[in-house]
C-alpha cells in the first residue's frame, strides 16, 4: 500500500526541469524531502524552477547526465534517484533521431552504472510508447511489445526506452540494484510545453489565440490523459513500495477521450470560435508517419501496489491547462 516516504530523503530527480520533473521536485519537497535537479536544459527550462530556486531544501546542476563525474557526485549524495531525463516528444523523436537514440540509451546506462556503484535506490521513467502498434488494449504491463520497422524514426523512442527497461531489470536481476520502471502514459498539466508536439498544450494555446486547432489524422484515435500531480505523487509512491522493486508499473489514467473529442472539450472550455482543421500524419509529421490507434492502460497493478491511480477528470484537467496559459 502508500507508504509515505521517511521524512529529510534525499532525492535526486535528472530531468528535474522538465515538466515533470519539476512537478515532482515541487511534490518532494512538500513532502519534507531534500531534492536535487540534474538538467542540462535541452528540452527542460528554467523557469520550470522558478517557484524552486529559493526553497532551503532544493539545490541544482545545470549539466547533462552523462558527464559521468558530476553526476556520481549527486548519486552519492542521494538516497534516491529519480530518472527522467530523456528526449520526448513524438515531434523531436521524428526531426532527431540520433539525439533521441543516444541520450535515453547513454543517460539510462549512466544513472544505472552509477547506482549500482553505491548501492542506490533507482526509478526509471519509462512510456506507454514502448507497447507500440499493439491493439490488446488495456495494456498489461507483460504483453507484447508492438513496434514498426526501423525506418520509421519514430519507433526508436519506444525501442530505446525499451532498451532503458530491458538494462534496468537486468541491473536488478543480476545485481540485486533496487530498480522500479514506470511507464508513464500521456501525463499533461501546467508547464507543459506544445514546442515537442504535445497535444493538449498545443490545442490550448490555438484556442486561447483563436487558431485552427490542428487534428492530425482524423482525430479518431484516443489516448488516456492523466494529471501532473497525481503521476508524481504515484512515482513518489512507486519509489517507497518494497513491492514494486524489480517491476515495470503503468502509471496513468483509464479515461479515455478521442483527439477530436478533446479538440471539442478545450474548444468549448476556452470558449474559443477556432475551427478545427484536420492535417494529415504526412503533413503533420513525415511521410509514412504511424500513430497508435488506441493507447489505454491497466492501471490494476499500480492501484494494487500503491493504492490508487491518477483519476482526475479530464474536464478539470483542461481547464487548469487553460486556466495556466490564460495567467501565463
Ligand atoms: N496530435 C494532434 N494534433 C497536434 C499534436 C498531436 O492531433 O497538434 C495527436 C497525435 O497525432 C496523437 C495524439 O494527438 O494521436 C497525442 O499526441 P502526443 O504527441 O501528445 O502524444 P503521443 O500519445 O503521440 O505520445
Amino acid at each position: 500500500m502508500n507508504q509515505l516516504p521517511p521524512r529529510a530523503e534525499r532525492a535526486l530527480i535528472t530531468g528535474g526541469a522538465g515538466f515533470i520533473g519539476s512537478h515532482l521536485a515541487e511534490y518532494l519537497l512538500a513532502q519534507g524531502q531534500w531534492v536535487h535537479v540534474i538538467d542540462d536544459l535541452s528540452t527542460g527550462s528554467i523557469e520550470n524552477l522558478d517557484g524552486l530556486k529559493d526553497h532551503p531544501r532544493f539545490s541544482y546542476t545545470i549539466d547533462d547526465v552523462r558527464n559521468e563525474p558530476v553526476t556520481a557526485e549527486l548519486v552519492d549524495r542521494a538516497d534516491v534517484i529519480y530518472h527522467l531525463a530523456a528526449a520526448v516528444g513524438v515531434r523531436l523523436i521524428v526531426e532527431s533521431p540520433v539525439r533521441t537514440i543516444e541520450t535515453n540509451i547513454g543517460c539510462t546506462e549512466v544513472v544505472l552504472k552509477l547506482a549500482n556503484k553505491k548501492g542506490k535506490k533507482v526509478l526509471i521513467a519509462s512510456t506507454s510508447e514502448v507497447y507500440g502498434k499493439n491493439n490488446d488494449v488495456p495494456f498489461r504491463e507483460d504483453h507484447d511489445l508492438v513496434l514498426g520497422p526501423t525506418s520509421k524514426s519514430r519507433w526508436s523512442y519506444a525501442c530505446s526506452k525499451a532498451i532503458d527497461e530491458f538494462l534496468a531489470l537486468a541491473y536488478h536481476r543480476a545485481r540485486r540494484l533496487p530498480v522500479v520502471v514506470a511507464r508513464l502514459f500521456n501525463t499533461v498539466g501546467p508547464r507543459q510545453t506544445g514546442r515537442y508536439g504535445m497535444v493538449l498544450p498545443t490545442f490550448v494555446r490555438q484556442a486561447l489565440q483563436g487558431r485552427p486547432l490542428t487534428v492530425f489524422g482524423d482525430g479518431s484515435q484516443s489516448r488516456c490523459f492523466s494529471d501532473v500531480g497525481e503521476v508524481v505523487r504515484a512515482l513518489a509512491a512507486l519509489a517507497h513500495c518494497p513491492e514494486a522493486v524489480g517491476r515495470v508499473v503503468n502509471v496513468g489514467s483509464r479515461q479515455e477521450i478521442t483527439i477530436r473529442e478533446l479538440a471539442e472539450l478545450v474548444i468549448r472550455l476556452a470558449n474559443s470560435d477556432s475551427p478545427i482543421t484536420y492535417v494529415p500524419y504526412d503533413q503533420a509529421y513525415e511521410e509514412g508517419f504511424e500513430d497508435m490507434a488506441r493507447r489505454v492502460p491497466d492501471v490494476s497493478l499500480l492501484e494494487s501496489l500503491v493504492g490508487f491511480a491518477p483519476s482526475k477528470p479530464i474536464e478539470q484537467i483542461v481547464q487548469g491547462v487553460i486556466d495556466y496559459y490564460r495567467h501565463r
